[in-house]
């Protein structure tokens, strides 16, 4: 087995200004192919610039080297980071400012650093809302849904289906203690989220939905199975999963009973672009991303 690189070592190619992107798997993520592509259109905007287009990098960070990746961050002066699994519910306590939709949830996925302050931002919340628009031209307006995972994914797209005035969302989760977390916000409080863990409510919530989302990591390894028991598609359900660069065993299970799906290319494409124009202030190209994760082998 190839010895990991050490995070310094990672870190040490980085010019001020670079982006990039921290998780754990990081790998399979098609971030840095549609974010450089993009950087290469929005340099070739500002000929003049001295500076080069800023690089999207792709970090390997284990839980325990957090705060290590958020201190190179600033050591280097990189301008911007996504946070993807399993780390979105953990950076919370490293920023200096957020904004009211990551005060709600705890989520982040977007970090931007202007050489004193670090903020927090979600663009995973409007990356899903415009998959589901544009894409798929699905309404949640007045729809019960059922979210499985209560990371820092199934809490955001919860949150995003009651913007969409969705009626109820179930939330699933395997272990219990982020569940309990999820039960003390508001929106659980109103009973708008509704956490549940056994097989029999999964059933009787598959039974109450429209609309049924796959936002736990199972499917990003090869071999993954169902995220959950109990769950019985029928051609009414429209059901997306959040992975994006495989087949998972959660919509092939979908299309075999013919009902909607979608997976999670479009919501990639929306919310890189998000973050994009967070970082650059610029409208971001988003049919040259779309086009870049077209060509991804
Ligand atoms: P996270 O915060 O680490 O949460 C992971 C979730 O998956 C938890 O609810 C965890 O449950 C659950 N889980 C893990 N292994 C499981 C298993 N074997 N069976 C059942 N549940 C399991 O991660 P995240 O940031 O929410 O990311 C979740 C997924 O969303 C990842 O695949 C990520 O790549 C994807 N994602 C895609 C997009 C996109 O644009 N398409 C955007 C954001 C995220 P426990 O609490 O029981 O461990």
């Amino acid at each position: 087995m190839t010895k990991q690189p050490s995070l310094k070592d990672q870190f040490a190619s980085v010019q001020p200004g670079d982006v990039g992107i921290i998780g754990d798997p990081v790998e399979h993520s098609l971030s840095p192919l549609m974010q450089n592509a993009a950087f290469k259109i929005w340099r070739g905007a500002f000929k003049d610039r001295e500076k080069p287009a800023p690089t999207y990098h792709r970090f390997l960070v284990k839980s325990d080297q957090l705060k290590e990746a958020i201190d190179l961050m600033k050591f280097h002066k990189i301008r911007g980071l996504n946070v993807t699994v399993p780390h979105k519910m953990d950076v919370y306590q490293f920023v200096d400012e957020m904004t009211p939709f990551v005060q709600r949830t705890r989520a982040i996925n977007t970090l931007t650093y202007d050489g004193t302050k670090l903020s927090g931002q979600n663009t995973d919340a409007e990356g899903f809302k415009k998959a589901l628009a544009y894409d798929m031209d699905y309404n949640a307006e007045g729809k019960t849904a059922l979210v499985l995972g209560a990371g820092g994914t199934g809490v955001v797209l919860a949150n995003a289906l009651l913007d969409l005035s969705a009626e109820k969302v179930y939330v699933w989760n395997r272990s219990a203690q982020k569940l309990e977390a999820l039960m003390k916000t508001a929106e659980a409080k109103s009973g708008k989220i509704v956490g549940i863990q056994s097989t029999d409510e999964v059933a009787n919530a598959v039974k109450e939905s429209q609309m049924i989302v796959n936002a736990t990591s199972v499917g990003l390894k090869e071999g993954d199975g169902m995220p959950a028991e109990g769950l019985a598609f029928s051609p009414r359900h429209f059901v997306f999963d959040v992975v994006y660069h495989r087949e998972t065993a959660f919509l092939a299970e979908a299309k075999k009973v013919r009902a909607k799906t979608s997976n999670g290319l479009g919501m990639l494409v929306y919310q890189g672009a998000k973050s994009f124009e967070i970082w650059t202030g610029s409208p971001a190209p988003t049919e040259v991303m779309f086009h870049a994760i077209s060509q991804a082998k």
